[in-house]
């Protein structure tokens, strides 16, 4: 058990569900900057949360959660593709409370007028935005009052992390037929939702998807396919800076070059390292450096 995806069906009805759990993936990601630790926890809690509402998608592309606020968290962000890489950034200022708290929600907290955007970029086809304001106290709490205002598909989340690993499960009940809505047993729902709200952030965590489902459902008949991998993985190449450096234009490349002999981006997702020199930079505009 390390850093999958498991989806799960209650069979005969219309409710399904998943489970998510990072820990290399997690560790990884945390490494590539020193964040205080509430801002570990929040993005261990937005990286699971990313991988559960991308597998909702039926498409090719990603999904990004961002928090966007003016208080001592500027923002963070996480987003995971179809084929389940994630990775996420977070930029802050040194507040006292923010880098002595110890939960993801004191960050979610010092977010004054913060807004949280649920970002979802199809390969093909049209980017979608949904905005909810952070007014509850979780993003677990955020994100099931998304689904409950905007998307309307009845939704329970939990999310948790402790800096090392982080886990996320996710129940949905999915819009029905009427020869569905027939057979449908009415308890269903609240049953389910009762019991999603007595697991503890520590099973979240660390017991296996399948004792998770097992303890939380297990008067339910519940089927679960193969899981999905999940892994780090970033999305800039060399290709893209190239797009980023035709996008600025030849006049500010020109700068860039007068300033320094050579243009170098690093990519603040994964510290890569991409340098142009005179001879690359000007050629993407069919310059030729003599
Ligand atoms: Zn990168």
């Amino acid at each position: 058990m390390t850093d999958i995806r498991q989806r799960f069906f209650i069979e005969h009805s219309p409710v399904r569900g998943e489970v998510v759990h990072l820990a290399e993936t997690l560790q990884t990601i945390l490494k590539q900057r020193d964040y205080p630790k509430a801002i570990e926890l929040l993005l261990g809690e937005l990286l699971a949360g990313s991988a559960l509402l991308a597998s909702t998608l039926k498409i090719k592309g990603r999904l990004s959660l961002q928090i966007q606020g003016s208080g001592s968290l500027k923002w963070a962000m996480a987003e995971c593709n179809h084929l389940g890489e994630l990775r996420a950034l977070a930029e802050w200022n040194d507040d006292p409370v923010l880098m002595q708290a110890d939960n993801g929600d004191v960050a979610l907290g010092t977010l004054k007028d913060g807004v949280l955007f649920i970002n979802i970029e199809p390969e093909h086809g049209e980017r979608y935005q949904g905005i909810v304001p952070l007014e509850a106290t979780s993003l677990a709490g955020c994100l099931t009052q998304y689904y409950d205002l905007s998307a309307q598909i009845p939704t329970r989340l939990a999310l948790a992390c402790d800096g090392e690993r982080a886990g996320g499960l996710l129940i949905q009940l999915l819009p029905r037929n009427d020869e569905e809505q027939t057979l449908m047993d009415e308890d269903l729902w609240p049953r389910l939702t009762l019991l999603t709200n007595t697991l503890k952030a520590d099973e979240l965590i660390y017991l296996p998807a399948q004792e998770i489902l097992y303890r939380l459902y297990n008067e339910e008949e519940v089927r679960l396919p193969e899981h999905e991998n999940l892994s780090f993985g970033c999305t800039c190449s060399h290709e893209r800076c190239e797009q980023a450096l035709r996008q600025v234009g030849q006049e500010t490349v020109q700068e860039l070059l007068n300033e320094q002999n050579e243009i170098k981006m690093d990519c603040q997702f994964c510290n890569a390292q991409y340098r142009f020199g005179p001879e690359e930079a000007l050629g993407l505009f069919g310059m030729h450096v003599s």
